[in-house]
């Protein structure tokens, strides 16, 4: 198992570490400002040579990466406009800390100025409705349209609709919060207003879905809070998969010793339908009635990759893609970087940061006629609270591998933390402003 040392070297705890596709059109552009990625001093470099315009959707962990680092690598002559719908996106990653009340949702919130100030990333808020490409244009909902050389889509995910919650009023009472925002303070004031012996129903969909210690890490922490502050509580956790899928031991210990009592986990567990006015969930195991219910449900590529025709993998529900460009494998000069798109790396935020370096890089490189670099590497890294005060972590590193055309873990430089610690709890705020700085400054 990797040990602390080396996951602090990896994760970039003090500095996210860039792919090595990214440092090698560092040293092909030759400027001397490009280094500095994070700080209020970063500057574009005023001509590399390189041409070409980049119209990015989604300005969340992908989309707002990509944007920046084509202009900070590629300089002024790399047109670059980021459309976001949102007037300031919303961190997933720290949300799960507004339902225990240790964090806002107002303190996760990034705007996008420095993008536009400090790298000329031209940053329109609308929603992307169409993409045409063969004419390689997008247009927004209301008709402006955008020509491309080169398109990366980053819109992160949507979510099925569980049977019996197809109204609004249903979805209201029953939220997910796993798109940070409204649903999230809205289920933190729903688990602060459970009776003293109530109980959390949370349920967590099959593989591929976004974070995957995330939904352990969310039953850990209302468990934590629950048991102070509501005792005699429960929280019973309903997943789809055949057992924990990410942080085993860190959360088989949560659930067998630090939360037992509080916690009822059962794998493989199917969600037939809702009923919001009962409050219960009928299930493989029966039917289970809740003060209150979370329920995440699966998920797929959002509805602009959808509506647009571009899912391409078997179950219709993802963009395959060349993980040298981030190119999809059926449309030519679109890129889908994030959660959006299908590899063997997990849906993460660290990840989306790491792609999306990697996708402009080789755009850059293929806007000046060349190929994209044959081995990049990415790294993933993520902190789980178990406790109000104390944290576990994973970590992966990954290579190209050309046999199989995909990215492989490495395993020397991939595990999880030994135990929980609250000295991991006080560096996942570091890596945490870390890889927000190098994503939104
Ligand atoms: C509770 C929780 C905890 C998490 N914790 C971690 C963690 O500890 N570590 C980690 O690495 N990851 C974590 N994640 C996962 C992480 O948040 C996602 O993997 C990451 O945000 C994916 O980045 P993305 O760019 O693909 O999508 P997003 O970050 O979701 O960004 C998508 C953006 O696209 C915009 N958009 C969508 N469609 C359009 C359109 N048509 N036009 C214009 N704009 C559009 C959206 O408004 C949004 O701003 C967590 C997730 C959750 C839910």
């Amino acid at each position: 198992m990797i040990d602390r040392r080396n996951f602090i070297k990896w994760a970039g705890v003090s500095g996210i570490a860039f792919s090595s596709a990214g440092w090698s059109l560092l040293a092909h552009a030759d400027t001397k400002t490009a280094s500095s990625t994070t700080t209020a001093t970063a500057a574009v470099p005023t001509n590399t040579g390189i041409k070409g315009r980049v119209v990015v959707i989604g300005g969340g962990m992908g989309g707002a990466t990509v944007a920046k680092y084509l202009r900070l690598w590629g300089g002024t002559g790399v047109d670059v406009t980021l459309i976001e719908r949102d007037s300031a996106y919303t961190s997933n990653i720290m949300s799960n800390l507004v339902l225990n009340g240790s964090r806002t949702i107002g303190s996760l919130q990034y705007g996008y100025g420095n993008l536009s100030s400090r790298y000329g990333v031209k940053v329109v808020k609308g929603e992307v409705l169409t993409i045409d490409p063969v004419g390689r244009k997008v247009a927004l909902a209301g008709g402006a349209s955008y020509a491309y050389d080169r398109l990366v889509i980053a819109p992160g995910v949507d979510f099925d609709i569980l049977p019996g919650l197809e109204t609004a009023a249903a979805q209201a009472k029953v939220p997910h919060a796993w798109k940070a925002g409204a649903q999230t303070t809205a289920l933190h004031n729903m688990i602060t207003a459970m009776p003293n012996g109530g109980v959390f129903v949370m349920s967590i969909p099959a593989k591929p879905y976004r974070c995957p210690p995330g939904p352990y890490e969310r039953a850990c922490i209302v468990a934590d809070w629950l048991k102070t502050n509501r005792p005699g509580s429960k929280v019973i956790v309903l997943d789809a998969n055949p057992g924990i899928t990410a942080e085993v031991n860190a959360f088989t210990d949560a659930f067998n010793v630090v939360h037992a009592g509080v916690i009822e986990y059962h794998p493989g567990v199917s969600i037939a339908s809702v009923d919001a006015t009962t409050m219960t969930v009928n299930t493989s195991i029966g039917n289970i009635r809740g003060n209150v219910l979370n329920l995440i449900p699966p998920h797929r590529a959002s509805k602009v990759i959808s509506a647009n025709g571009l899912t391409n993998t078997a179950d219709g529900r993802w963009t395959a893609v060349n993980v040298l460009s981030y190119e999809s494998t059926t449309a030519p000069g679109i890129h889908v970087v994030g959660d959006a798109s299908a590899t063997t790396q997990p849906k993460a935020g660290h990840i989306a940061n790491q792609e999306a370096k990697v996708c402009a890089d080789a755009i850059l490189r293929l806007l000046s006629g060349r190929a994209p670099d044959p081995s990049p590497h990415t790294n993933s890294a993520c902190y789980s609270p178990i406790t109000a005060t104390t944290a576990s972590w994973l970590t992966a590193n990954f290579r190209y591998d050309a046999t199989t055309a995909t990215m492989v873990p490495v395993p020397a430089s991939s595990g999880e933390a030994a135990a929980r610690s609250s000295k991991n709890f006080e560096e996942m705020g570091k890596w945490f402003t870390a890889l927000m700085g190098d994503t939104f400054a």
